[in-house]
């Protein structure tokens, strides 16, 4: 069997985290792919469910040995990657591989892996949603959050790029419509496949 890729991405506050989780529980043929981060973790995660954190020393080293498939300095002084070794951990078990990841990353993996991926774009029904979904989450500064929400505007225009755009306006029709993209393409029906 030929491991495929499931990738969400959406700007931070679009709500992708909790859509991911919800597809984990519906099908069991499916990981997550934990990056690895250099960001220290927030409270309640785990190392190696959450992200793998390490230090930059470490993710640099990782970048010169080419362990990354994609990898990024997604926030000033911020790096997160896709380590190839965990791809592979997946796909040696038989299962698929599921990412919560940020647009440009989510692209590069596209390009990487064509034909046997199905990138979806999850939006945010508008930009003042998205503030105040950031600003409800409560775990970063005033500066962290105007630097979330400026890239979040940014990213909004790369969703045409993508194999799907699922808007979340409400959280349960997203998470059915997930369901539905995924299911399909899972099966292989000929009408969701990645283009
Ligand atoms: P957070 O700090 O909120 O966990 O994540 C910040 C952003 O980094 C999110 O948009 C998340 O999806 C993205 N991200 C997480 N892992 C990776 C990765 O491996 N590569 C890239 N390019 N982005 C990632």
């Amino acid at each position: 069997m030929e491991g495929k890729l499931i990738i969400f991405s959406a700007p931070s506050g679009a709500g992708k985290t909790t859509i991911v989780r919800h597809l984990l529980d519906r099908f069991p043929q499916l990981a997550f792919s934990v990056s690895a981060t250099t960001r220290p973790p927030r409270a309640g995660e785990v190392d190696g469910r959450d992200y793998y954190f390490i230090s930059k020393e470490d993710f640099l080293h990782r970048i010169a040995r080419h362990e990354f498939v994609e990898f990024e300095e997604v926030y000033s002084g911020a790096f997160y990657g896709t380590l190839l070794s965990e791809l592979e951990r997946i796909w040696k078990v038989g299962k698929h591989v599921i990412f919560d990841i940020d647009v440009e990353g989510g692209l590069r993996l596209k390009k990487k892996y064509p034909g046997r991926s199905l990138a979806i774009f999850v939006q945010p029904p508008s930009l003042d949603t998205l503030k105040a979904r950031l600003a409800a989450r409560g775990t970063d500064s005033a500066e962290k959050l105007e630097e979330r929400y400026r890239k979040a505007s940014r990213e909004l225009d790369y969703a045409p790029r993508f194999d799907h755009i699922l808007v979340n306006d409400e959280l349960e029709k997203a998470c059915a419509e997930a369901e539905r993209l995924v299911g399909d393409f899972l099966s292989g029906n000929p009408e969701n496949q990645s283009r």
